[in-house]
């Protein structure tokens, strides 16, 4: 059964089935001159892992351990790690139960063994994944899944407890500024350097208080979406309500891009400033500015982005660049007992507890509302019980006149539209929560947009380390542009570390 280990060189030189019990499908290592293998394999909670090792000339058996049955682990004896072949005398490899095992590279024979802690939340394993690293003195370095880096002395295993040795998965979670506080789970082998300094990729799991979150579930924050750039600009030396402007901060609060200017090491960006006119010159430049914001800023480095805000399209009827009409976010609550008694023919329940995310308004039905999301159905904790939040979107690039209307008589539309389709006759006035205009709201992707986008793309290839991005490329849909943030951010951390 299982797998075989094969020696090839262009062709096969030799191949070693699989010990009985003992698939061969870890990892493998060899003597410093080449002449023994050393391959570890195992599967499934009922295998026996072990190690062998083999003559690599011609296959021939040497030895082979397995990891004894009379000392159980706690989860499984299967070994798949990389050995470590240390002096050419001792075999290093850590098992599925937490358990260290150093072997005497001639025999085979187990020399001592070091038991990790036990994982008592059953939510890492008691695996050990990574091969085990030797430092400039000698020491051995080994990571576990539970999080744990230890040094160990190599002739009895002893743990060596010294300065800040070893180093706690916990005390790693609790030194980092992540937000992530879960115990970091190892994997990966730890790298040593000559001056002796450990470097280990480790995990963050999420703390276990955040709620389970779902790709394509609504989420949202308590205090809403802006908690996001809030918590960067707090993060980047500049919380939003600070009393004072902090200069050193790397983030900006009230900075208007104004132009952009090549530089022979990179960009020049103006910005109009609440102290007056200031530039800042760079080797990469991203804006994230919405396109209607951008007019004439790009004109002298990257003539290409002028469809963007420029593009005539008579065959849309569109004067220039991409189209931001207005849209008002209305958000009104009313008692659940105003709303129409009814059940809903889907089974979801009742009218009143609204059950369910919201309701479009199809133009043909005569509602001025585009659409109405069910925000206290959606999050919890948005109101008291007894009441439903409606968040209404009204506006729209059909209705661009609803941006002339005062405050007043923008509700008074919501309003109607939510007696014509929630409402039972004879409920009261809304509570109003507010209203926001956003008078250049939401790029229209309309027809010629793609080749617009093309054609900036194009441009942007011959200004390298700039780069014009927004929701007018990346989708409108906020997870969409958080998305392409990140993806975009690796792209100019490339270009930025290349020379
Ligand atoms: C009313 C409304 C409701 C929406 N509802 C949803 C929804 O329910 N779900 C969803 O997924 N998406 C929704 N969206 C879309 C989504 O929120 C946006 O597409 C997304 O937030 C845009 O992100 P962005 O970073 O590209 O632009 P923005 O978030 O608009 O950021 C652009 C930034 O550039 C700054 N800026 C402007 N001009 C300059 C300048 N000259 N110099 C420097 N900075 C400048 C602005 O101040 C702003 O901070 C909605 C949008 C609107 C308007």
């Amino acid at each position: 059964m299982g797998m075989r280990l094969v020696a090839l060189c262009g062709a096969e030189l030799w191949s070693v089935p699989a010990p009985e019990g003992l698939p061969l499908d870890g990892c493998v290592s060899f003597l410093s001159d080449g002449s023994v293998a050393f391959a570890t394999g195992s599967w499934g909670d009922d295998a026996n892992g072990g190690v062998v090792a083999v003559d690599a000339g011609t296959g021939a058996a040497r030895w082979r351990f397995d990891v004894p049955r009379s000392e159980p682990t706690r989860s499984t004896r299967g070994i798949w790690a990389k050995p470590l072949v240390f002096n050419d005398t001792t075999v290093v490899v850590g098992d599925f139960g937490g358990r260290l095992w150093a072997l005497d590279a001639a025999t085979g024979r187990a020399r001592w063994t070091f038991q990790e802690k036990r994982d008592a939340t059953g939510l890492y394993g008691d695996e050990i994944w990574a091969p085990v690293a030797v430092t400039p003195r000698n020491e051995f370095v080994f990571t576990s899944n539970l999080g744990w880096i230890r040094k160990l002395d190599p002739a009895s295993g002893a743990e060596l407890v010294a300065d800040a040795w070893p180093v706690a998965p916990s005390r790693r979670a609790n030194d980092s500024a992540s937000p992530l506080a879960g115990d970091p789970i190892v994997f990966s082998a730890p790298l040593v350097d000559a001056a002796g300094t450990v470097y280990v990729a480790a995990e963050n799991w999420p703390d276990p208080a955040w709620v389970d979150f779902e790709y394509g579930n609504p989420g949202s924050f308590k205090k809403g979406l802006a908690t996001l750039p809030r918590a960067i600009a707090a993060e980047l030396g500049q919380p939003h309500d600070a009393a004072e402007v902090n200069g050193d901060a790397r983030a900006k609060l009230g900075w208007r891009l104004t132009g952009v200017e090549k530089t022979a090491t990179g960009y020049a960006a103006a910005f109009d400033t609440p102290d007056g006119a200031v530039a800042v010159t760079c080797r990469s430049l991203v804006s994230t500015a919405p396109a209607h914001a951008l007019k004439g800023v790009f004109d002298d480095v990257l003539p290409g982005a002028k469809p963007l805000f420029e593009e005539i399209r008579k065959n849309i009827g569109r004067d220039a660049g991409v189209y931001h009409p207005p849209v008002c976010a209305v958000t009104v609550a009313y008692p659940k007992s105003a709303f129409k008694d009814v059940e809903l023919p889907n089974g979801f329940g009742n009218l009143r507890d609204l059950p369910g995310f919201g309701s479009l308004n199809p133009r043909t039905e005569g509602v001025r509302t585009l659409g109405t999301l069910w925000s206290s159905s959606l999050f919890p904790g948005r109101c008291p019980p007894d009441y439903n939040v409606l968040l209404n979107y009204i506006g729209g690039s059909r209705d661009v006149g609803l941006a002339d209307l005062d405050e007043a008589a923008i509700v008074d539309e919501v309003d109607k539209g939510c007696r014509a389709v929630l409402l039972a006759d004879g409920a009261p006035p809304p509570k109003v929560l507010g209203v926001k205009l956003w008078p250049t709201a939401i790029p229209q992707y309309e027809l010629g947009h793609l080749d617009i986008i093309r054609r900036l793309e194009d441009a942007e290839k011959t200004t390298p380390g700039l780069y014009v991005c927004g929701n007018y490329k990346s989708g409108v849909a906020f997870p969409d542009c958080v998305t392409f943030g990140y993806d975009h951010a690796k792209e100019v951390a490339a270009f930025l570390a290349s020379k």
